[in-house]
Parts: structure tokens; sequence; C-alpha cells
């Protein structure tokens, strides 16, 4: 899937899809942990890299650019301490400048206290000018520090005093709508909130080394794993050195998981809402070969790499046809809709990809992608394609044609940038060069993706007012 800056859709939202990590680590040294997570979390965001750890006291340090690069490992190995967060970031709204990456860090009533996000705040802006005019001052325009300022300010106690509820309550009653996953790191405590829609995934391990918190469990990767669960929408998780404790704050009227999530978003090894991203999208594959045509034949077909890799090999284990590799993505390529400008998109798609010419020539292809999104990527990979000399290039979508934007931190254009608003797939094959388009038909996307827990909205005509749910905060006596 291959997204756009959009920075302009709708006045009063921000936008982010980032990826985060934390928790506590008995070794005394979290910070190498962190980075060793976030290269894990790496297709998450790609502008930049930052972990705060410490115990009482928190040391923060973050850089713009891949957490190789932007987390140098002799100066993490001097951050010494046994709690911590990182945070990998992409960003649209809020910009690329240094103040908006993340954790944020704060000094309040003599104590540290920071905090990173994944997800989108509707109106977070709004809460800016608020708390602004009630003398805040904000070094970023990003949506975490916003959440950070916002905490402090209904708080107002220190930090460390800031219990689960406080915190989830805050979140509840100020941003009611929100799509977030939040971990947040006081004196010697890491606590991690979900909303209550679900819209990101949230994972939760205890490992032979400490607790930990993740976007995605690839995260956990190479740890020594006991245990990993799954928290579920409007819960959270609070860890200090004596255990960790999973905890319900809200329930939600309709929960939304992110099918993109599962499309593409998250890394192919990863098990997130109860599922193998492998396993949806090798079955997405194979649905999306029982709909093409009786009478369709081809010689070959392989995917747009990665996402599309297990779908491709659905896709041609249900038609009996070879699979090959007849495009091989450059390791060296940052994502192509990681970055938010899209000049620098279509530069990266010809550096990103090169095609194999012995699996190409003569031969009728097709080209499986997770999505469509603006297709210039798509009309990039097709004339490559043919220039390498392919005789016939029909491209196939696992998922259904992307005709809304999105409200939850998915930064998609406009719905007049994208392919698949008002037009046949006839008309979107001429746009992008290709000899044929399909998509998975909205309907069987259902097949995977079961019952009513699911956002699907980028794929539906709707109105902006169809996107607000109802959160129904649990009473304290509710609250486990
Ligand atoms: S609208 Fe689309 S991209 Fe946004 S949360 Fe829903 S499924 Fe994901």
């Amino acid at each position: 899937m291959h997204l756009a800056n959009n920075k302009n859709i709708i006045d009063d939202k921000v936008h982010e899809e980032c990826g985060i990590f934390g928790g506590y680590c008995q070794c005394g040294n979290i910070a190498p942990y962190i980075k060793c997570a976030l290269l894990k979390l790496q297709h998450r965001g790609q502008e930049s890299a930052g972990l705060c750890a410490g115990d009482k006291k928190q040391t923060l340090y973050k850089n713009p650019g891949l957490v190789s690069l932007a987390l140098n490992d002799a100066e993490i190995k001097n951050i010494s301490g046994n709690f911590g967060i990182g945070h990998v970031r992409y960003s649209t709204f809020g910009g690329d400048d240094k103040e908006n990456i993340q954790p944020f860090k704060v000094f309040y009533m003599d104590e540290d206290v920071s905090l990173a996000h994944n997800g989108n705040i509707p109106q977070a802006h709004k809460i800016r000018e608020k708390l602004k005019q009630q003398g805040e001052k904000f070094s970023g325009s990003s949506d975490s520090e916003i959440i950070l300022k916002s905490l402090i300010f209904s708080l107002k106690k220190k930090p460390s005093e800031w219990s689960f509820d406080d915190v989830a309550q805050c979140l509840n009653s100020n941003f009611p709508h929100g799509a977030y996953c939040v971990i947040l790191y006081t004196k010697e405590r890491v606590m991690a909130f979900r909303d209550a829609f679900g819209y990101r995934p949230l994972m939760f391990a205890r490992c032979k080394q400490g607790d930990f918190i993740a976007s995605e469990d690839v995260g956990f990767f190479g740890l020594d794993i006991e245990r990993v669960i799954e928290i579920a929408p409007g819960q959270g998780v609070e860890i200090t050195c004596k255990g960790y404790e999973v905890k319900t704050f809200a329930k939600s009227e309709k929960i939304s998981q992110c099918v993109f999530e599962q499309i593409y978003f998250a890394s192919a090894a990863s098990n997130i809402f109860s599922k193998s991203v492998y396993a949806a999208r090798y079955e997405l594959g194979k649905i999306l070969a029982k709909c093409e045509d009786k009478d369709f034949s081809h010689d070959v077909a392989f995917p747009v790499p990665d996402s599309g890799l297990a779908c491709a090999i659905g896709y041609c284990e249900a038609l009996g046809v070879p699979f090959c590799h007849g495009l091989i993505r450059n390791v060296w390529m940052e994502r192509s809709f990681i970055q938010p400008q899209q000049n620098k998109r279509n530069k990266n798609v010809r550096l990103k990809f090169i095609p194999v010419k012995s699996e190409i020539e003569g031969k009728k292809i097709v080209l499986i992608d997770d999505s469509l999104v603006r297709g210039t990527t798509s009309s990039e990979i097709v004339k490559m394609l043919k220039n390498a000399g392919a005789a016939e290039v029909h491209m196939r979508s696992v998922s259904p044609k992307i005709i809304n934007n999105c409200l939850w931190g998915v930064d998609i254009p406009t719905k007049e940038e994208l392919i698949s608003y008002n037009k046949t797939d006839e008309q979107i094959a001429k746009q992008i060069g290709a000899d044929s388009v399909k998509f998975l038909p909205l309907e069987r996307l259902s097949d995977v993706f079961e019952g009513e827990m699911w956002c699907k909205k980028c794929f539906i005509n709707t109105s902006a007012d169809d996107f607000v749910n109802v959160r129904t905060p649990l009473g304290k006596e509710e609250i486990k």
C-alpha cells in the first residue's frame, strides 16, 4: 500500500502510523533492548526513532532517520536504567521536525515523565489550543505532546502519583474518539493503554528478561518469551519491578480493528488482532485467485514485494500456477509510503524494485499487490515490467477498492486522488497501463476478517459523521 501526504483532508485531525515499545528489564540497561525491538518495528515508521530510559531519572535520546542510524550503539550503551519506552515515527500532520520526534519527556513537579503513542487523535488541535489558552507551552505539533500535556494539566499532581485509573479516565474524557495506543513512563513504572475501538494493535510479553509492551509481537522476537497477551480494546497494562497487571478501563460499543494492519502495515511475522498476519495474507491471495474468470490464463504470478508475498503464494497455490520472484526489492531502500512527500515516493519506486528479466520476458504476468491507492507506484511497476519485455501485465489487489479517507491515523489521499474513486476496473487498468485490473470484492474480505470487529471504512463511501462511534467509559467500580 502506498499512501500519500494528506495534511489537508480534514482540518481537525492529525495522522500518524508509528510503532511503540517499552517496559521493564531486570538487567539494568533496557536501552539496547528498546533499540533491538524498534529495529523489528521499523516497518511502522522510518522518519525518526527515539527512546527514553532510566529509573527515577529518565534519559531521552532521539534522532531523525532509521533506527540503526538514529540510535547510536555507543551512546545508548551508556543509558542505564531498568525502565524505558521507545518509538519509531511516520509523520504527516505533525511534520518531521526534530521537536516532533517521540517519545516526549517533561520535567514536572521535580519528576521526569515521558510518553509515546501510535494512532490518531481527532480534534487534538482543539485541545492544544485550549491548553495554550491556559498557559501551556508546546515545543512541537505532534499529538503525543498534546496527550502528555493534557495529562499534566488534568491530573495536577506528581506523575509518580498518577494511578492507572487517573490516566485512563483522563484519556477517556479528553480523547473520547481517539484511535491510539499510548505508552507512558513515570518514576519506575510503565503503563500502556489501547483505545476502546482497538484500531491499532498492542501486545504484552512476559519474558525471562522482564515485562514488555510492543505494537506487534514481532518486537519481542529474540527475547526469552514466557507468555504473550494481546491487550484488548479498552484495556491497558501497568508494569513495575514487582510485575504486571492487565486492566480494563473502557468498554466499546463497537470494536474497529484496522484491516490494513493485517493487509499491509504489520510485519508478516506478527500475530495481531488474534490472527497470523502471514496466514491472513495467504488466505486473501487464495480468495482472490478464486475470483478469477474461468477462462483467464497466465504464465506466471509474482508479488510486489514484500507485503504482497504471502498473498501471491496463496494465489498461485489456489490456481496451481508457478510462483516466482519477478521483482526484487532493494532492501536498502525505505518503504515508499513511509516517506511523506510524493516526490520522494516516486523516486523511491524506481530505486526500490529491480525487475528479474528472465522471469518476465515474453510472459503473461499476474502482478499481486496488497492494494492500489493513487496508482502511481503501480503504473511505475507496470512500466518497468513492460520495459523488461513482459507480454502482458495483469494487476491484482488483495484489498478491495480504497474509496474513502481514514480518520484513524492512516494517511490516505483525498477521495479525488484515489485511483479507485468513481472509476471502473477498465479505467484503472488504462490509467496504470496494465492489461487488466482486479480487486478483492469487498464482501469477500469477510471470508478472512469475519465478524463485526473490523474497520473497513476506507472501502466504503461514508460521510465523516459515520466515523463517530461511542465509547462508554467503565464506572470506577467496574475497573479491575
Ligand atoms: S479506515 Fe481503513 S485504514 Fe483507516 S482504520 Fe479503517 S481500515 Fe484502517
